[in-house]
């Protein structure tokens, strides 16, 4: 009997492929294994088993596979059903699924590029003879693919020997590497407790009175910190007081004063004695009795609770819940680098039970979370991670909770598998018959819609914890304070005002201006006037080398207005201005403060966030310029005032969720003021004052908010009433993805008739020399979802046989929002 295995290979290819294999090969084999197998003419590739089976291919004869590389499965059976959930509902191949789900080191092929891991000592009689061969020659080369392998060793099955040598550490594959994060301490120093009271420093003064230098090293302390009002650096009083580094040890060790790091409050994990869970309040405790009732007959529960509520303490609770049933724990976070609290928190409870999955680790550590996740290792039973941890091999997986629930990052856009985290981790809880958690202070309009309809369950937390107050909001009109010139450029008077109390007091400040996008929005000078769309409820963008505003939605254009349409002013204006300006302008304000900023430019480089973040924390930073980097769930104890720089440009952002975002951003950069004890203020500049999300932010009222969008989410037919699917066409000939789009646009009409937006080209109509042009499906509820990816997979597949589209790259983005 010939024996054959269907294989699932990493590319963007349907279906998989049949080889052949031996009897004990098949005996052997298990869905899940890897084996390497030749493709095409001379390429190899790490496949995956899908299932073994007799059944000859028809169309083509099936090749041997190389090799097995593994002696039971990498992959477990759920996540084969996951990603085929994944492929399907997404539109993409498993195999772009398998690539986006393994690290690359477990992914070996042609193109892979081995390098030497400089890092590790290797002792020669540790490798076989083909494993030194392949070392030696990264000695005469500092880079090696898999073809110059196969030369070297004068064999095809080189993906055996890579493989060992991975296991090795010897080598690493081509990918960035990344250094482990060390925060850096800063060391302060202050009067020892013993001699902090007022008679105790009268002693210690009057007994240094023959030791001048140590006395006025004492009294430089004082003027320091009465100045600053902050922890003082030793380097800044060695500094100060002209003395040297071992003259401050001197007084330490005297036991005079007192080193210490900031970072101590914050509990590092030593590896040693976890710490207890802390007790919750009785509105903690209703809410977690509550998520656990939901539970009860809900797989799904929306957790909605305020800022600092204390939503973290609750999920701690439940997690050891499922630790003491022997479960596993999915926690979701929309971006692990701005985590660094978090993981110390968990860890902190859970201690090595935590694994973090991170995407800046390098292969070698995300091929030890694998490995750790897969084998239900004691040391992986609370996988903390970003998106893709929703593809580890979990064993009994008891709970996801998915932190932050509303955020974007959630989803990925580009390359394919353009998933939803959230959704995807809905669906593997679901394979387990296990709980999600989702968890927000600004619930996605989707899931406190999907709450209403009693798909989820609904669970509140109106409370802050330490019944700190929701901080104090203010709208600050800058259409009124520009007409009585009471800005200094884009800072109010009120702004500054607050922002010098705040410093005066020893406090930080958080600035907040969110430029992102590239198409200028016109807005008017003189009331903030920006153009709508008739049909859509976005704004129009200016294009300015045809001199028009168009809806990127619809399509809907008019030529580009002289004067304002509300109130005639000729200033109108589409430049916007970002977070530099910002940073120049406040420098300038307060030249004695440290200023610094976060958003993608600065935090580029390894560790940026960290750095900043540490720098923030420490009280390095006296104001913090940012973009919605700042958002996302930091706990800084020091920040009292956040700035909300410009409103507007949120607000007006081109995009059918602008208002729902615009509340998201501002709601949580608002729950970043008065964490603790001391109410926070929150400034936020516009020169809209009445808009209805302002109003709402204002008053913290997420249901008026919910309420008003939803309706304009019906009128206009837009999620979660109706579902998405964009559909965007690729090429470097702009006539062919002109004339694609349209017929495509014109297929897809005859199935969906006016639920078809578009063809429309976006904003920047060009990247990296190649066209794009956007058509967007509409699907109403009543709507078999299924049904209509079939029919445009269908449409999608005749589009692909034209021999003049064939070129056409047609990207499928299902949920595109
Ligand atoms: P959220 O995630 O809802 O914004 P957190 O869980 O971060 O809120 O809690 C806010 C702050 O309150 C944190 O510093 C946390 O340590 C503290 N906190 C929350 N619940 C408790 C509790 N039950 N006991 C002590 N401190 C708590
Ligand atoms: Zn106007
Ligand atoms: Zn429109």
């Amino acid at each position: 009997m010939n024996n054959f295995i269907n294989v699932i290979l990493p590319i963007p290819i349907e279906n998989s492929f049949t080889y052949a294999i031996t009897q004990a090969e098949a005996e052997f084999l298990k869905p899940g294994m890897r084996v390497s197998v030749p493709f095409g003419k001379s390429k190899i590739y790490t496949g995956l088993v899908e299932n073994v089976h007799q059944e000859a291919p028809l169309i083509y004869e099936a090749k041997q596979i190389h090799q097995i590389l593994d002696e039971r499965p990498l992959v477990t059976s759920i996540q084969l059903k996951h990603w085929q959930w994944i492929s399907k509902y997404y539109l993409c191949t498993v195999g772009e699924v398998m690539r986006a789900a393994l690290p690359s080191a477990f992914i070996l092929e042609s193109e892979t590029v081995i390098y030497k891991n400089v890092e590790i000592q290797i002792n020669d009689e540790d490798l076989k003879d083909d494993e030194f061969i392949v070392y030696e020659a990264l000695h005469h080369q500092s880079s090696l693919k898999i073809q110059d392998l196969m030369a070297i060793l004068d064999k095809k099955n080189v993906l055996p020997v890579i493989k060992r040598l991975l296991e090795k550490e010897v080598i690493n594959v081509q990918e960035e590497i990344y250094e482990k994060y060390k925060p850096k301490l800063v060391r302060y120093v202050k009067i020892a407790t013993v001699h902090s009271s007022e008679k105790a420093l009268q002693d210690l003064l009057e007994s240094l009175s023959s030791k001048p230098k140590q006395r006025d090293v004492i009294m430089m302390l004082f003027s320091i910190s009465a100045q600053t009002k902050k922890p003082v650096k030793k380097s800044d009083l060695s500094q100060e007081s002209n003395v040297s580094a071992s003259s401050i040890k001197t007084l330490i060790n005297k036991g005079i004063l007192e080193e210490y790091h900031i970072q101590i409050d914050r509990v590092q994990y030593d590896g040693d004695e976890n710490e207890a869970s802390k007790h919750l309040n009785e509105h903690q405790e209703v809410a977690l009795s509550g998520v656990v009732q939901s539970f009860e007959n809900q797989k799904i529960t929306l957790l909605n609770g305020v800022t600092s509520s204390g939503k973290t303490e609750i999920y701690v609770k439940l997690i050891e819940e499922q630790l003491s049933q022997g479960k596993q724990v999915l926690y979701l976070l929309p971006e692990i680098a701005l985590t660094t609290q978090l993981v110390e928190r968990l860890q902190n409870y859970f201690g090595e039970q935590v694994a973090v999955f991170h995407s800046k680790y390098s292969s070698h550590e995300r091929v030890e979370v694998w490995n750790k996740v897969l084998n239900n290792s004691p040391k992986a039973q609370i996988v903390l991670g970003a998106r893709s941890s929703v593809l580890l091999p979990f064993h009994n997986l008891g709970l996801i909770i998915v932190d932050e629930e509303h955020e974007s990052s959630y989803k990925q856009f580009d390359p394919a598998p353009r998933y939803h985290a959230r959704d995807t981790a809905i669906v593997l809880a679901s394979l387990f018959e296990a709980k999600t958690l989702l968890g927000s202070a600004t619930p996605s309009l989707e899931s406190y819609y999907n709450a209403q309809q009693g798909k989820y369950g609904l669970v509140e937390l109106k409370h802050r914890y330490n019944n700190v107050l929701m901080p104090d909001i203010e709208l600050v009109d800058i259409k009124d304070n520009h007409k009585r010139k009471r800005m200094t450029g884009h800072f109010s008077d009120r702004l500054i005002l607050e922002m010098q109390e705040t410093l005066n007091d020893g406090h930080q400040i958080i600035l907040f201006q969110n430029r992102r996008g590239f198409s200028p929005i016109v807005e008017c000078n003189t009331c903030g006037h920006s153009p709508q769309c008739p049909n859509c409820d976005v704004s129009l963008t200016f294009h300015q080398y045809r001199n028009q505003l168009r809806c990127h939605y619809c399509g809907y254009n008019s030529a580009m207005h002289k004067n304002c349409e509300a109130c005639k002013s000729v200033e109108i204006d589409s430049k916007g201005f970002g977070t530099e300006q910002v940073e120049e302008e406040a420098k300038l304000l307060f030249p004695d403060h440290n200023v610094a900023r976060m958003d993608l430019d600065t935090t580029r480089g390894k560790y940026g966030y960290e750095k900043i973040i540490t720098a923030l924390e420490q009280q390095e930073i006296d104001i913090l310029v940012g973009t919605q980097m700042l958002t996302k769930g930091l706990d800084f104890r020091n920040v009292k005032l956040v700035g909300i720089m410009n409103a507007d440009n949120m607000l007006n952002f081109p995009d059918f969720r602008a208002h729902e975002r615009s509340y998201q951003l501002m709601a949580q950069v608002s729950g970043r003021a008065g964490r603790t004890k001391e109410r926070g203020k929150v400034l936020i500049q516009t020169y809209n004052p009445l808009h209805r999300i302002l109003q709402q932010v204002s008053t913290n009222n997420y249901e008026q908010m919910f309420d008003e969008q939803m309706d304009d989410r019906h009128t206009f037919k837009y999620p979660p009433i109706y579902r998405m699917i964009k559909i965007t066409l690729k090429h470097k000939d702009y006539q062919k993805v002109n004339v694609g789009a349209e017929w495509y646009a014109k297929s897809l009409r005859t199935v969906f008739d006016k639920h078809v937006l578009g063809p429309e080209f976006p904003p920047v109509a060009r990247i990296r020399n190649q066209y794009l042009k956007h058509i967007l499906v509409k699907i109403p509820q009543k709507q078999s979802l299924a049904k209509t990816k079939e029919a445009i997979i269908k449409i999608n597949n005749s589009f692909l046989s034209v021999k003049d589209f064939r070129a056409v790259r047609v990207i499928l983005n299902v949920d595109n929002y």
